[in-house]
């Protein structure tokens, strides 16, 4: 713990010089995390296929791409984002100047999880290097190839005393969350959020979290049936269903299932062929422990498609269970695999009552057509983010914020959200000196007027 503590202390040290705060400086670290991403692709294919058995094509899709793009969007906007912002003000501050600063915070720590063990690492980090602060991550250490190639990227491009990497388990998170940083960025699962909370208020240092919960996908039966299937059949199984913002499970419209069930059925062997475990680009699951959570749930319901394992590779067949209650086990807990639960309903009123008593899920999918439906689900139902006739999508759009509610967490990223996410905002105000308004004095006559 000495490193870490002297560690941060370098990096407070070189965040008070003051060297992070100018335009040309965080323009250049994201110029350099660019170059570093495009120089290490081939390495980054590779570690993502050891740890996860990632394709390139998923790789490129959902990590580096994203990427890629949040950088170039965070490079086109860095200027106006740093300018300071005006504000008007009422009558009586007359003659005064109002605007907010935006100032980084300093030495903020970055805990990510190993699901998108890229992408999930360093979009938070483009917010913090946008704003002007200086960075510690500390990677996930499921996916230790990964992370790995992060302290070897990371040394090789960037000052420690600016950006580091500090690798470990649990026990070194637990140590660096108790280190007086200056913010906290954490991606996981609620539990661990809620202890970093904790940790976090003996500093009052303030976070971010970005955690899971179950994300519900809702067919009504006026949706575009063979499309929804396709989006969420995408939707659920890339990854193989390690997706924070997978449709964790379906509420389907009773008249719409038998359709569903077939076009899902239909998708699944087009995406992933006809015997998805032999499919070489097929993602596996993170690691035993996990891998026998979830094939514990496949006597839920009954098996309509799928449900076969692979325990060599730690693989599962992407599955549909119907018939499930939410007595089952598989619905009293993120899934975080491919494991599709199906519930059925008739009146869309039920199922938001039913929602209504849930915990607020970090994504909500709503599949149909009237907008009248569409817009009662928006309005009645809490959740980070979502789309109406698809899934996932909404998180690729950088001027969209990004982040969950009550339990799916606290506070947002992505575009200038991140940025944002990652700078105090300090109100200022320059007052006149040619003239004093002397309402708010004791004694002034204006004053006593008014009473
Ligand atoms: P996790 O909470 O177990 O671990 C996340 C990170 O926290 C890891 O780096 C781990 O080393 C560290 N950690 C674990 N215990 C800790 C402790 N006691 N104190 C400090 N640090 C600790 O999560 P995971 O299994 O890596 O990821 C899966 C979870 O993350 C799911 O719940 C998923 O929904 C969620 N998730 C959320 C998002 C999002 O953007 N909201 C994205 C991906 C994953």
């Amino acid at each position: 713990m000495e490193r870490v503590q002297g560690l941060i202390k370098e990096q407070r040290d070189f965040f008070l010089s003051g060297e992070t705060l100018t335009y040309a400086f965080r323009k250049q670290q994201l110029k350099k995390l660019k170059a570093m991403l495009k120089n290490y692709e081939s390495q980054i294919y590779q570690a993502l296929k050891t740890d996860l058995n990632k394709s390139k094509h998923e790789t490129l899709t959902t990590e580096l791409g994203f990427l890629y793009t949040e950088i170039d969007f965070a490079l086109k906007n860095l200027k106006s984002w740093m300018e300071d912002e005006k504000v008007d003000a009422p009558l009586t501050h007359k003659g005064t100047k109002n605007y907010i600063m935006s100032e980084p915070y300093g030495v903020t720590l970055i805990i990510s999880p190993w699901n998108y063990p890229l992408q999930l690492a360093l979009a938070p980090a483009i917010g913090a290097i946008a704003a002007g602060n200086t960075v510690i991550l500390k990677p996930s250490e499921f996916t230790e190839t990964m992370s790995g190639l992060f302290t070897e990227m990371i040394i090789a491009t960037f000052d420690h005393r600016y950006f580091a990497v500090v690798e470990g388990d649990k026990a070194i998170s637990e140590q660096l969350v108790k280190q007086p940083v200056d913010y906290i960025f954490f991606t996981g699962s609620s539990n661990v959020g809620k202890i970093i909370m904790r940790q976090a208020s003996e500093h009052l240092t303030p976070v971010t979290l970005e955690l899971g919960g179950k994300s519900p996908a809702i067919i009504n039966q006026d949706a575009e049936i063979d499309l929804a299937a396709k989006r969420i059949v995408w939707g659920k199984f890339t990854n193989a269903g390690q997706t924070c913002v997978a449709p964790d499970y379906l509420y389907v419209h009773e008249k719409a299932k038998p359709k569903l069930f077939k076009a899902m059925k239909k998708y699944i062997k087009s995406l992933y062929g006809k015997k998805p475990l032999k499919n070489e680009d097929y993602v596996h699951i993170v690691n035993e422990n996990h891998f026998n959570r979830l094939q514990a749930f496949l006597t839920n319901g009954i098996i309509v498609h799928g449900g076969s394992v692979n325990t060599d590779k730690n693989s599962i067949e992407p599955t549909i269970l119907d018939k499930v209650t939410w007595e089952d086990p598989i619905m009293q807990e993120e899934i975080f695999g491919p494991l599709l639960p199906v519930l059925t309903f008739s009146k869309l009123d039920d199922v938001i009552s039913t929602l209504k008593q849930m915990d607020k899920p970090l994504a909500l999918y709503y599949f149909g057509e009237n907008e009248r439906d569409q817009e009662t689900v928006l309005q009645q139902l809490s959740f980070g983010g979502g789309c109406i006739n698809d899934t996932l999508y909404h998180l690729a759009n950088p001027n969209l914020p990004f982040g969950g509610v009550g339990n799916s967490g606290m506070g947002g990223y992505h575009g200038k959200y991140g940025f944002d996410t990652f700078s105090h905002k300090k109100s200022i105000m320059k007052q006149t000196t040619k003239f004093d308004i002397p309402l708010r004095y004791p004694r002034s006559k204006i004053a006593h007027s008014l009473v």
